[in-house]
C-alpha cells in the first residue's frame, strides 16, 4: 500500500469494489528490470493489465508489448507504439487476425503448431516467427503449462518447415509459469533452448532470438525472491547455456511490472455461519472469482489482505457475492480475520494489480465489471 494509493482512498471514499493502481510503482518496476538485466528488451504482456494508462506509461518509457488479440494491438499502436514494438505472442490466432496485423506492420509472431505456422505463411509472409517449446511449470502458482508450446523435436521440425515457407525462423519462446518460485526453472529452459540452436544450425538455420516469457513474481502472501534474484538467475543460465555469444534476448513481463502496484478496496457484504456449533465464519465481500479474483481459482493466488479491525482473529472462509457455489475464494487455506469484523468493514486486498481487471466478468448477476482508478 503506497502513500498515494492511501490518500486517494482517504480522500476520495470510492464505491467499492475498486481497484487503486500507483502508476509510479509499475514505473519503479520497469526500472528495477532494465536496471538488473540490461541485455533483454522487455515486452509488457498487456493481458495482466490492458489499461490505457498502464500501456501510456510503458510506451513513454520505451518498452515493447507482447499481445495476444486484434484489440490488444490496437491499445498498444493508439498509445503510440509503432507495430516494430509490438510481439503476436498467442499461439492461437485466428486467419483474419493476423492478416490484419501484418496489414498494420507487426513482423513478429509466435506459434507452436503446424497448422498455426502455414496460417503465418500465408497471411504474414517473410515475417520473423518464433516457436513456443513446452514446459512442465514445476513451482510455478499459476502453471499455463499443457496449454501452450511444442516438444523439442516438433519445434526444430516447424523452425525448418519456416524457412521452407518463406518464413524468418528467428527463435524460442518458452513460459516457465507464471508466479514461478523456482529460479532454476530458467536453467532448464535455457539449456533446451541452447540445444535447438545448435541443432538448427546443423541444418544452415542461425536462430537469433530467445524469448525469456514472464514468470517473475509479485509479492502475495509469501515471500518471494527480490527482481535481482531473478535477474542474476537468467543471466547465469544464458551464458552457462551460450558462453559469450548470446542471442537477442527477450522477457515478457506482466505480473512482476503491475503486481504490486494495485490494492482493491472490498467491504464485508455478510458474515455468517452454517450452523450453531460452526467456529469457522464465512465472510461475504462484495468481490469475489467473478469480480476480478478469477486467480483464486484452486486457491492458487493467496492475497494479502488487510483489515482495519483491531483484535483478536479467527479462522475465516471468503467468499464473493454472486450466486454461485464457485465463487468462494479461499476455504481450504483457512485465512485468519478479527473476531470483531462486522458487515460495512473495510477489506483492502494488497497487489492486485495483475490480472483482476482484465479477468472481471461484464455484468454476471448484475455487478459491474471491476473499476480502477489509476493515480
Ligand atoms: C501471460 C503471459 C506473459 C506474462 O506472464 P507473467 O507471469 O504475468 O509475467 C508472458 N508471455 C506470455 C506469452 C503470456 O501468455
Amino acid at each position: 500500500m503506497t502513500v498515494k494509493i492511501s490518500r486517494f482512498l482517504a480522500e476520495h471514499q470510492p464505491e467499492t469494489p475498486c481497484l487503486v493502481v500507483d502508476l509510479d510503482v509499475i514505473a519503479d518496476n520497469y526500472n528495477a528490470l532494465r536496471r538488473y538485466l540490461p541485455v533483454a528488451q522487455v515486452f509488457y504482456a498487456v493481458k495482466a493489465n490492458p489499461a490505457v494508462e498502464v500501456i501510456k506509461l510503458l510506451v513513454g518509457m520505451g518498452s515493447c508489448f507482447d499481445t495476444a488479440s486484434r484489440a490488444e494491438i490496437e491499445s498498444v499502436l493508439a498509445a503510440g507504439a509503432t507495430p516494430d514494438r509490438i510481439s503476436f505472442g498467442n499461439t492461437i490466432k485466428k486467419q483474419k487476425d493476423i492478416a490484419w496485423a501484418y496489414e498494420r506492420g507487426v513482423r513478429l509472431y509466435a506459434f507452436d503448431s503446424e497448422v498455426e505456422l502455414e496460417k503465418l505463411a500465408q497471411s504474414a509472409p517473410g515475417s520473423k516467427v518464433f516457436c513456443r517449446l513446452l514446459m512442465t511449470c514445476e513451482g510455478a502458482d499459476w502453471p499455463l503449462s499443457r496449454k501452450f508450446g511444442c516438444d523439442a523435436e516438433m519445434a526444430r521440425d516447424l523452425l525448418i518447415k519456416a524457412r521452407a515457407l518463406g518464413l524468418d525462423p528467428y527463435g524460442i519462446s518458452f513460459h516457465v509459469g507464471s508466479q514461478q518460485t523456482r529460479l532454476d526453472q530458467w536453467d532448464i529452459a535455457v539449456g533446451k533452448t541452447a540445444m535447438l540452436f545448435t541443432a538448427l544450425n546443423e541444418v544452415g538455420i542461425e536462430l537469433k532470438m530467445i524469448n525469456l516469457g514472464g514468470g517473475l513474481p509479485a509479492r502475495y502472501r509469501d515471500d518471494v525472491a527480490p527482481v535481482d534474484a531473478y535477474a542474476g538467475a537468467i543471466m547465469h543460465a544464458m551464458t552457462k547455456h551460450f558462453g559469450n555469444n548470446l542471442p537477442q534476448m527477450i522477457v515478457e513481463p506482466g505480473r512482476s511490472l503491475v503486481g504490486d502496484s494495485g490494492v482493491i478496496e472490498a467491504e464485508v457484504v455478510l458474515i455468517s455461519r452454517k450452523s450453531y456449533d460452526d467456529d469457522v465464519r464465512w465472510v461475504y465481500l462484495d468481490i469475489g472469482k467473478f469480480g476480478g479474483l478469477a486467480e483464486t481459482m484452486d486457491e492458487s493466488i493467496k492475497y494479502r489482505l488487510q483489515v482495519t479491525t483491531q483484535g483478536e482473529t479467527g479462522p475465516v472462509i471468503l467468499a464473493g457475492p454472486t450466486c454461485d457455489s464457485a465463487d468462494i475464494l479461499y476455504e481450504k487455506y483457512q485465512y485468519q480475520l478479527p473476531l470483531s469484523l462486522k458487515v460495512g468493514d473495510k477489506v483492502r486486498i494488497l497487489a492486485a494489480g495483475a490480472y483482476t481487471t482484465s479477468y472481471s466478468a461484464v455484468n454476471f448477476n448484475g455487478f459491474a465489471p471491476l473499476k480502477a482508478y489509476f493515480v
